[in-house]
């Protein structure tokens, strides 16, 4: 077949390969009301691509009676349009993501339809702006159904019509009530962006987490710290340098910076299908590594920042405290202190569900690693003890069993999941084979749920397919 020459072409080969590929086609849930309000089969809270790969997934399982919610605007989902300064994705071009195997609905399809296979070949990575159309259109294009605008807050459990489980989720748009929901709220959705407690600590317009709005061109003519070594680091040193820094100083806490990439290592399908499935030592073991080596940053980063003569990056220099002085922020070091008018964190997240609000009644009760897994004491790292330990359908599970045992309706789809799952939710990478595993936990449970009724409808199962002719049957 001759490859698509325009978007709307394209668009035809999406429809034509959806219906194609439809098989099993039958519905096979019934709607279910609570006190005569509609539930929901799933709610997935969250549209960034996560949000929309877990709910293309659902929907090619006929589970069609969905909602996602994002609280951002539609066009702000996200980092990609926010806080994510580079230029370029991270990850290699040929990536597959939400597309989940179908061809046509691919990132390099829906690029060579519009700018050439020629184009394609010819660009090194995928320009961020693009890849954030590209997750625009494929919502468009698989007519996933978004609420923009609305934030979704406390969840609570409650009941059917017909005394099944189901979640009441409070949003800025009243309650919405649903059987099963994805929290797929990105890299903060399960604690928040973290800085150290003395930055913190400091007056906001001295510091920034690289996650926040920052009025770069406030810091023309100033001179900037940066905390970390990872690619968000590099991505806002290089960000306030364009925008006329005076001077900017990257500080990284180790003397030998990390120069690779430990998500390109894990990128092939024994890593990426079966880590979940491994020990919890083994599982602890390599993702401690994989996480503390963060995400590398990469040559065309580097050099971003490096081409400026007025950046300079510390190896083996933490800050170690901080403190404000004459309008500015002094940090101490083990060279000495330094003297910044702006700082830049970025230093990534920690995992805390106590300060998640959709989790408000349950969190204390959500089982994390370091209830479950004691490593020993050459492995140990409180951060990754706060990851939750999912269950295999990457539901929370219960620290007390029977305190809560609504929670195991609540699945997570983010990087909540690395220690349990690897990197499922955090990368593009891994999201072919994370979706529809977090769509088949979704549907296990609501089939499960349905396993009665399902009984009942086999027993009433009356469609013949052949009429029996009785004159020519001997029969007792
Ligand atoms: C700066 C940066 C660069 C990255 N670059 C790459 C890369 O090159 N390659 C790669 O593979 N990965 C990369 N990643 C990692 C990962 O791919 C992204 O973080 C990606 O955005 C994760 O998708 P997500 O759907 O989990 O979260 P997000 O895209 O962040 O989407 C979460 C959504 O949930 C919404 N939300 C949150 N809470 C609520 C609520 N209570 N109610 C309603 N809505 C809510 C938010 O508004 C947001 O739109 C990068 C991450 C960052 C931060």
């Amino acid at each position: 077949m001759p490859a698509p020459q325009s978007l709307a072409e394209l668009e035809a080969d999406v429809a034509r390969d959806l219906t194609l590929t439809a098989h099993p086609a039958n519905p096979w849930l019934e709607p279910k009301t609570s006190g005569g309000q509609p539930v929901l089969d799933c709610l997935i809270i969250g549209a960034g691509q996560c949000g929309l790969a877990v709910a293309h997934a659902l929907r090619r399982d006929r589970v069609d009676n969905i909602l996602v919610l994002d609280r951002a605007p539609h066009g702000r989902e996200g980092p990609w349009a926010t806080y994510a300064r580079m230029h370029n994705l991270r990850s290699w071009k040929t990536q597959i993501g939400p597309d989940l195997k179908l061809p046509a609905l691919c990132y390099q399809a829906w690029h060579e339809a519009q700018w050439g296979a020629a184009d394609f070949a010819a660009m090194p990575w995928i320009p961020k702006q693009k890849w954030h159309d590209y997750l625009l259109w494929f919502r468009r294009i698989t007519g996933i159904p978004v609420r923009n605008g609305v934030a979704a807050s406390a969840i609570t459990p409650a009941r059917t019509d017909d005394s099944m489980p189901c979640l009441r989720i409070a949003t800025s748009e009243g309650d919405l009530l649903a059987r099963k929901v994805v929290l797929a709220t990105g890299q903060e959705g399960i604690g928040r962006w973290w800085m150290p407690e003395f930055v913190a600590a400091l007056p906001p317009a001295l510091r920034a987490h690289a996650a926040e709005e920052i009025d770069f061109a406030a810091l023309r003519g100033k001179v900037v710290a940066v905390l970390g070594a990872g690619a968000s680091a590099f991505d806002n040193a290089a960000v306030a340098l364009e925008q006329g820094a005076a001077e900017v100083h990257l500080f990284c806490r180790r003397s030998d910076p990390i120069v690779v990439q430990p998500y390109r290592w894990l990128t092939f399908a024994g890593f990426l299908r079966h880590m979940h499935q491994m020990p919890d030592a083994w599982r602890w073991r390599f993702m401690a590594k994989i996480l503390g080596m963060r995400e590398g940053f990469a040559q065309d980063t580097y050099d971003r920042a490096r081409r400026f003569p007025n950046f300079t990056m510390h190896v083996g220099r933490p800050w170690t405290g901080a403190r404000a002085e004459g309008g500015r922020a002094t940090l101490a070091t083990p060279r000495g202190d330094f003297a910044a008018d702006f700082l830049i964190c970025g230093t990534g997240v920690r995992m805390d569900p106590r300060l998640v609000p959709e989790l408000v009644h349950c969190a204390e009760n959500v089982a994390q690693w370091q209830d479950r897994y004691t490593p020993p004491p050459e492995e140990a790292d409180a951060r990754l003890g706060d990851f939750p330990y999912l269950a295999e359908d990457s539901s929370f599970i219960e620290k007390r069993p029977g305190e809560t045992p609504w929670i195991r309706d609540i699945h997570l789809f983010g990087i909540g999941t690395s220690l349990s799952f690897g990197p499922a939710g955090s990368s593009i990478n891994a999201m072919s084979i994370s979706a529809p595993r977090v769509a088949a936990g979704v549907t296990r449970g609501l089939f499960e749920a349905d396993l009665p009724r399902l009984w009942q409808s086999l027993n009433d199962y009356d469609i013949k397919q052949v009429e029996l002719d009785w004159s020519r049957i001997a029969a007792e």
